[in-house]
């Protein structure tokens, strides 16, 4: 719905056209033929004769049926004009007395075509350029709706209470988030009840954290609990292809706000428009969000907070945002939207179940365990995987088994069914994946074995060994971080000690174990020479954490010299642990090859059968 377009006293343009239109036509058919022909009088062609005869006539002008002359009257010159007959000897007389004539009348006869060329057909041109203009504007700017007279309209969609009807029970976990909500549900429910002690609510609340985690979704909710209107807009929305439109439509969106209040206004993704700012403008680009988040500043210091506007945002760069949005007054009000724990899981992959049917097998904390570190959206995302894997197989419910399966092809990649790997690949495969099982489980303080498997997946992994975390871990020791770039190096010691060679399988390994290793020594001090200096800073938490250094180019050196140490050091100890155990990597492997998919338990059991190799 477009709210913009009901706006009263604004006439469409073509209604100014009409008009135009009608007075040219008017002036041309009533007023001016009347000056011409007001004064003029008819005479019969006897008097028009007589007056010849007198010299009365000074001038006469023949056009088609009538003779139009000038009569002398009392010392005035009349216009007159009388039928034309046909006369042959009109013109001998008219010369004999000396009458100035012409054949046409050329100002009478084309006063209309004149008028017509010179007013009516620029005017036609011009409607036809302008109409021609506006339609290739409205393509160009999409279906905006409204076409031409929304032009700077905010296209904030609002949403009104049967349309979204998501309330906080549709959000599962994010407590704190919902909590802190709350407040704001009820203040927008009655705030008289603020007004009388004098409390003033926030104007603005920023939800951040990673992506997918219901930060949209949360303010939907906070809309369908409130049930108040909701006008929601995406900050890209904001960024115009002309200067000016960006800010035109912020004000746009609080002057509607400020008729529907109390309302909420949010505002997704704000981190497109309310970017640091940093003086270095030199393209059109930058002046347009600048001059976009300057009006969206302004617009906040400009309404009452007492009237019942609530803004919301959301983003995922906080760090990014200019300091002027989250200085008090503004989005002063910071709400986390974190990754869900594993009760958290539990309860949102709980929620999203209720729209499948599902068998009573299915054991929530045991999916909520094994997708340790995955979004809302992810979760949602594993149990529509499932569904879509159960009508795949041809059953009416989802199993535990699809769960299973849909966890590792959102974190892995769908199995690929027809990369085929040669035997020889799949022998290196499986002791890869053995040797990254076997250093995990000989070390202590490492998650236990979940699962291996020698599937490729279309995400390119050949294989993949999942650990899974009995309970959760908010503290990792510096044990627990070398442990765990151990059992990465783990895949690359098996083939180096079994086939004497090694090959590209470990690239993400790789990846994995040198960031742990940079991050234990450059962020979390654990190393001996820079003690508790911090190297680098995290930028973008919440997308990956990118880290930009921040310290000299010396430090730097010695700092990836540090790193190479740590990792190859771990490295050893993996292939002193996979030497110790060479008769169970074997086993394993073999068995794994066979296999090709085994588990946790099965995984433990040839383990932990009496074996001499393990000492
Ligand atoms: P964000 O805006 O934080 O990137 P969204 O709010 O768009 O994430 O979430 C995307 C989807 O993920 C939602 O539509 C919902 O299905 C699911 N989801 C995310 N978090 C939750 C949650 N806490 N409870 C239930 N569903 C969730
Ligand atoms: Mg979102
Ligand atoms: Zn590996």
């Amino acid at each position: 719905m477009d709210l913009g377009n009901k706006k009263p006293g604004k006439r469409p343009m073509y209604v100014y056209y009409i008009i135009a239109v009608a007075v040219i036509f008017l002036l041309n058919f009533l007023v001016l033929p009347s000056i011409q022909e007001g004064s003029m009088i008819t005479t019969d062609y006897s008097t028009f004769l007589s007056n010849v005869e007198r010299g009365n006539v000074s001038e006469a002008t023949v056009d088609g049926d009538y003779i139009y002359y000038l009569a002398k009257q009392e010392g005035r010159e009349v216009p007159c004009k009388t039928v034309a007959m046909d006369d042959p000897n009109l013109v001998e007389r008219l010369r004999q007395a000396g009458v100035q004539m012409s054949e046409i009348a050329p100002e009478r006869q084309s006063i209309v075509l004149t008028l017509l060329l010179s007013y009516l057909v620029p005017i036609g041109i011009f409607i036809l350029l302008g109409r021609w203009i506006s339609k290739k504007m409205m393509r160009s700017m999409g279906d905006a709706p409204g076409g031409m007279m929304s032009f700077g309209k905010s296209n904030a969609k609002v949403y009104v209470k049967s349309t979204s009807g998501i309330k906080f029970h549709d959000v599962a976990g994010e407590d704190e988030a919902k909590e802190l909500l709350t407040e704001i549900v009820d203040y927008l429910h009655n705030p008289h009840k603020y007004a009388e002690i004098g409390a003033s609510m926030p104007k603005g609340a920023l939800l951040v954290g990673p992506p997918g985690t219901g930060k949209t979704l949360l303010a939907k909710a906070v809309a369908g609990e409130a049930e108040v209107p909701f006008f929601s807009i995406s900050g890209s929305e904001f960024v115009e292809m002309f200067v000016g439109m960006g800010a035109a439509k912020v004000r746009d969106l609080f002057k509607q706000a400020n008729e529907k209040a109390p309302c909420i206004v949010f505002i997704d993704e704000i981190d497109t428009i309310g970017k640091k700012r940093d003086g270095a403008g030199f393209s059109g680009g930058n002046d347009e969000r600048e001059q976009t988040l300057n009006q969206l500043l302004t617009e906040m210091d400009g309404f009452d907070g007492s009237k019942g506007v609530v803004i919301l945002a959301a983003t995922n760069r906080p760090d990014s945002l200019d300091p002027a949005l989250l200085r008090p007054g503004r989005f002063d009000r910071r709400i986390p939207v974190e990754l869900p724990d594993l009760q958290g899981r539990e309860e949102i992959l709980k929620v999203h179940a209720k729209k499948i049917k599902i068998a009573d097998s299915v054991r929530f904390d045991e999916i909520a365990k094994a997708a340790a570190g995955a979004s809302g959206a992810e979760l949602a995302n594993i149990v529509n995987e499932a569904a879509l894997r159960a009508v795949r197989d041809g059953r009416k419910f989802a199993t535990q088994a699809d769960f299973e399966e849909s966890i590792e092809v959102v974190i892995a990649g769908y199995q690929k069914k027809n990369r085929v790997l040669s035997n020889k690949e799949k022998l290196i495969v499986s002791y890869h994946e053995i040797g990254h099982a076997l250093v995990a489980a000989k070390q202590t303080d490492s998650a236990p074995v979940h699962k291996i498997t020698i599937i490729p997946r279309t995400s390119g992994a050949l294989g993949y060994t999942m650990q899974v975390d009995e309970k959760e871990h908010f503290l990792m020791s510096k044990e627990e971080l070398e442990n765990k770039i151990a059992t990465f190096t783990g895949g690359r010691a098996a083939e180096e000690l079994i086939f004497h060679t090694i090959t590209t399988g470990a690239s993400n390994d790789i990846e994995q174990a040198t960031k742990i290793a940079r991050a234990m020594i450059s962020r979390y001090g654990m190393s001996d020479e820079f003690d508790m200096v911090a190297m680098e800073n995290v930028t973008n938490q919440y997308l990956g954490g990118d880290a930009s250094l921040a310290c000299s180019f010396e430090t730097q050196t010695i700092l990836d010299k540090k790193v190479v140490d740590l990792v190859s050091t771990q490295h050893r100890k993996a292939l002193k642990i996979l030497q110790d155990n060479i008769g169970k990597l074997h086993e394993l492997a073999k068995y794994l090859y066979e296999h090709e998919t085994i588990t946790g338990e099965e995984f433990m059991k040839i383990l932990e059968a009496s074996g001499e190799e393990s000492l």
